[in-house]
């Protein structure tokens, strides 16, 4: 029994001084990937680091890039932007001089060329910096932009393309209605069909249109056969100042002010065949597939509204004391912070 326990103790010596040379290679791997990680970050750990998210070169560049004009020109200006419930349409041609307009368009559709992934890094550079700027920017060169460059006839991207994508122009996308918000293909705007004069006739409204009230290239779905179902609906082209469309006051939202949202207004408004984007019918095609990449990149607009709150909150909590301590010292709020940053990095993660 002696040489039982001695065996047994020599085993449980063996055991606890693997699990010690285990916890310290562990612990002095993770100090050195520590020390890494924060030598990485650029201005407080709770920054956006490019190499967690193993960006391109190139997208990383462009990420900076945005993320410096939205520091520089748009942080400035949010704060009057949400109390004025307007924002400077100089900022769109801006935009349009970084090219990020025309992101997702085909390189000879006068665009970037580039995908969705990169949109979804500039439109939460944008959204960190002005929120309402953010939806407004998404609405302009996804909504309406990205969708005429996947439908649009060769005369219909050369005619409405260029000044949209150099935001000398804004564009706006309208499905919903008073009635008709998640069912939008309940929808009842209807297009009346007029062959003598080669087009279509709307009459209906539409609701919470993004850039309506200065939007001057407008994608609307209608119903050209009411009793076809999702099969009767059509995409047409509206241009300010058609007769018969008219645009309501800019709605006094509580959030997202200044992104400027309206109800359209459509009395026997005549739309040319020239102004039908896609097929006859096709409408809820091009409806449920632009939604996919819509949701997708609105999505990151928010992501950059959880990084603007860290990037407040970092510095906040060793400024401000109390009980003569700075505040980040407390437990409690390390705890808080951590929370914050894995649910951003979770969302960004998820968007990405
Ligand atoms: C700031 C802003 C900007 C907008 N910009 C545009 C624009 O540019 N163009 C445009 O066309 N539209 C725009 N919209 C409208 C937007 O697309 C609609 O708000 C959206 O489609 C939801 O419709 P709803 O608000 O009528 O909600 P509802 O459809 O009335 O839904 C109310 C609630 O019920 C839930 N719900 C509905 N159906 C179901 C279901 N089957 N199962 C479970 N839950 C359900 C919804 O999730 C929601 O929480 C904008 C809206 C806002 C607030």
């Amino acid at each position: 029994s002696t040489s039982l326990s001695h065996h047994f103790s020599r085993l449980l010596l063996f055991l606890s001084l693997l699990s010690c040379r285990f916890f310290f290679t562990m612990l002095r791997r993770s100090t050195v990937l520590s020390s890494r990680v924060l030598r990485s970050f650029s201005s407080s750990p709770l920054s956006y680091n490019s190499a967690h998210y193993s960006l391109s070169e190139d997208a990383a560049m462009l990420r900076e890039t945005v993320a410096s004009w939205a520091d520089r020109v748009l942080a400035p200006l949010a704060a009057s932007i949400d109390a004025d419930n307007d924002a400077p349409l100089s900022l769109y041609e801006q935009m349009g001089e970084l090219g990020i307009h025309g992101i997702t368009v085909p390189v000879e559709q006068g665009g970037l060329g580039l995908g969705y992934f990169e949109h979804t890094l500039v439109m939460e550079e944008i959204s960190r910096a002005s929120g309402s700027v953010g939806l407004s920017y998404g609405a302009h060169s996804n909504l309406c932009i990205n969708q005429l460059a996947r439908h649009g006839t060769k005369e219909q991207t050369d005619r409405f393309l260029p000044d949209l994508i150099a935001g000398r122009a804004l564009g706006s996308l309208a499905m919903s209605e008073a009635g008709s918000g998640s069912d939008v293909v309940s929808m009842r705007t209807t297009a009346r069909r007029d062959d003598a004069r080669g087009g279509w006739v709307l009459n209906g409204t539409k609701f919470w249109i993004t850039n309506a009230p200065q939007a001057s290239t407008l994608l609307v779905y209608a119903k050209t056969d009411p009793t076809a179902g999702p099969r009767g609906i059509t995409t047409f082209i509206v241009e300010k100042g058609m007769a018969g469309f008219s645009v309501s006051p800019k709605l006094d939202k509580l959030g997202m002010r200044g992104s400027n949202t309206a109800e359209l207004v459509f009395e026997d408004c005549f739309i040319p065949d020239e102004n039908v984007l896609g097929a006859v019918g096709d409408g809820v095609r091009i409806l449920m597939s632009g939604l996919d990449l819509e949701r997708l990149v609105l999505a990151a607009g928010p992501v950059g509204l959880m990084q603007a709150t860290l990037d407040t909150v970092g510095s906040y909590v060793h400024e401000r004391r109390q009980f003569e301590t700075p505040v980040g010292h407390f437990q409690l709020m390390q705890g808080k912070l951590a929370d914050m940053y894995s649910a951003t990095s979770q969302a960004r993660a998820y968007v990405h």
